[in-house]
């Protein structure tokens, strides 16, 4: 059984985004070269993935908002009327593409076909909310495949920690009064979406499900670090996660253009034997890891080889 899979929709290269955006095409482009130039694509199983039906979006997404992107995206619009993202006409079937690649990575480690899962991809998703795609993300890929554990495979509990260095509003959202999921969240405030306050726990059913550690700019290691040792693993203990998933964003590592952290590539790696030691402990090691952002080519490329390299290790 390979331990770790690859899912790398090529629709991901389609997206267009204006000359000089941060989310770009290089972007995905970059991490797949520095997989092959590092030898670590050859330790992984690269497996093909179809487009997300859309029963899988609506496990995260009204139907008005489904309708508003598609219909958005193919009139050829430049950028989604919900918020800050651009479009182009393939992007729908990058979008669909990349819940897609999510959901079959969920389907592959649920079913024991593998023990974990890198997904690397675009556009990104963390900051997409139920009725409002935003921050350069269409559809909520790591949200969706969340449920979709849940909802399709019967886990009862998951746990999605997010160490991009914008606070994942949208995820947040989608399981705000949900009890089955998680959301821990590491990220910069304040900063972009301003959302993500230590007070945002959680609603109803979902008190205290909701985790937010915000820091200030230049907050590295020893804050990061130090939230998930202190804040995660202990309601590990208790919450026992059936899945650990991971949006894993880079431009929480220093130098990033769109952030202010100073995370090493170090600390990726230490972050991600954290996590694997909680699905090892819960959740018989399984692993989905989604890429989210990262937008300096270099930084992105060392950091996801640094949380790939420590994935295989
Ligand atoms: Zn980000």
């Amino acid at each position: 059984m390979p331990d770790t899979l690859l899912f790398a929709p090529p629709q991901s290269r389609a997206h267009r985004t204006p000359h000089g955006h941060p989310e770009r095409r290089e972007r995905f482009e970059a991490v797949l070269r520095e997989l092959d130039a590092s030898g670590l694509r050859a330790r992984l199983s690269l497996v093909k993935s179809g487009l997300a039906d859309r029963e899988l979006l609506r496990l995260c997404h009204g139907d008005s908002y489904i309708a508003l992107a598609e219909r958005e995206i193919r009139s050829g619009r430049r950028f989604l009327s919900t918020g800050d993202t651009h479009i182009s006409p393939a992007s729908l079937d990058a979008a669909l593409a990349a819940v897609g690649a999510v959901c079959k990575a969920v389907d592959s480690v649920v079913e024991g076909s593998a023990r974990q899962a890198f997904c690397a991809l675009r556009p990104p998703g963390h900051h997409a909310r139920p009725d409002h795609g935003m921050g350069f993300c269409v559809f909520n890929n790591i949200a969706i495949g969340a449920r979709h554990a849940v909802a399709n495979h019967g886990l009862e509990r998951v746990l999605v920690a997010d160490w991009d260095v914008h606070h994942g509003n949208g995820t947040q959202d989608i399981f705000y009064e949900d009890p089955s999921v998680i959301f821990f969240s590491t990220h910069q405030s304040p900063w972009y979406p301003g959302t993500g306050m230590e007070s945002e726990t959680g609603e109803g059913a979902g008190r205290g499900t909701t985790i937010n550690c915000p820091f200030p700019a230049h907050s590295g290691r020893e804050q990061v670090l130090g939230a998930l040792r202190r804040r995660l693993l202990p309601v590990m203990e208790s919450f026992r996660p059936d899945l650990v998933m991971i949006s894993a964003g880079f431009d929480s590592r220093i130098g990033d253009p769109l952030g202010r952290f100073r995370l090493s590539d170090d600390d990726f790696s230490e972050m991600t034997s954290l996590l694997q030691e909680v699905a090892d402990q819960h959740a018989q090691g399984r692993v989905v890891s989604v890429l989210e952002g990262g937008y300096s080519l270099e930084g992105l490329a060392a950091g996801v080889n640094s949380h790939v390299r420590t994935l295989l290790a």
